[in-house]
């Protein structure tokens, strides 16, 4: 199985681009719903949450993690982000483990792992190739703002400062989409990838 890591920034079109690769035959594991799993009340990633900070981080009615308490304590503080990440990565990363083992045992021939922090995370040297989605930062912004206009610009700012610059995760890739234009684009881009890969890679030659 060929696993084709895709990262960026927030809101730089990971998810846009993993999309266009289910589209032509990939699997997908999205990194945020596995961590959102690990995470859901009583599971391992909420327990080592609540006992580093304390109950107020949990609603009294669900159970469930104060996202936006957590975000905007962790996007605050270099401090609690790095705790955070050093409780929850370990517990994130054994789960996509065991995903796509799952997803070579059906005998999957392509596999997206989409993970902001890939890098951060050294997940990218667990991957067979890394695809970092590239897009300039004022177009960065402005369509963060548009998905969710109730985001204030300072916070915008702010959570793109938190991560890793797409300049430094540029790097890293054995491949970078361009998607600061069109998604029409975008796609083009996404099929020469998939279509370099499946010639490139050894036993991929059934898929079209
Ligand atoms: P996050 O890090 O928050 O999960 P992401 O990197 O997965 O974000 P997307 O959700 O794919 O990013 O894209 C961010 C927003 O920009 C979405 O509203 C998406 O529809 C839009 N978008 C992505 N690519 C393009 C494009 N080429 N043209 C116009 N809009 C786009």
């Amino acid at each position: 199985m060929m696993v084709i890591g895709i990262t960026g920034g927030i809101g730089s079109g990971k998810s846009t681009v993993s999309g266009m690769f289910r589209e032509l035959g990939a699997r997908v594991i999205d990194a945020d719903k596995v961590a959102q799993e690990v995470m859901a009340p009583f599971e391992p990633g909420w327990w080592a949450v609540y006992e580093y900070f304390g109950q107020g981080i949990v609603c009294p009615e669900t159970s469930e993690i104060d996202r936006a308490r957590l975000g905007s304590l962790v996007f605050g503080d270099p401090l609690f982000l790095r705790k955070l990440n050093s409780l929850v990565h370990p517990l994130i990363l054994r789960r996509i483990e065991e995903l796509l083992q799952q997803l070579r045992d059906q005998g999957t021939k392509v596999a997206v792992l989409d993970a902001p922090l890939l890098i951060e995370t050294g997940l990218h040297r667990r991957v067979d190739v890394v695809v970092v989605v590239w897009v300039e930062r004022d177009i960065q912004i402005a369509r963060l703002k548009s998905r969710q206009p109730q985001m204030a610009m300072s916070e915008i700012v702010q959570r793109i400062n938190s991560q890793m610059s797409l300049e430094e995760k540029k790097k890293y890739a054995d491949f970078v989409i361009d998607n600061n234009q069109s998604l029409e684009k975008t796609r083009q881009q996404v099929e020469l990838i998939f279509q370099t890969i499946v010639k490139k890679g050894r036993g991929f030659e059934r898929i079209e």
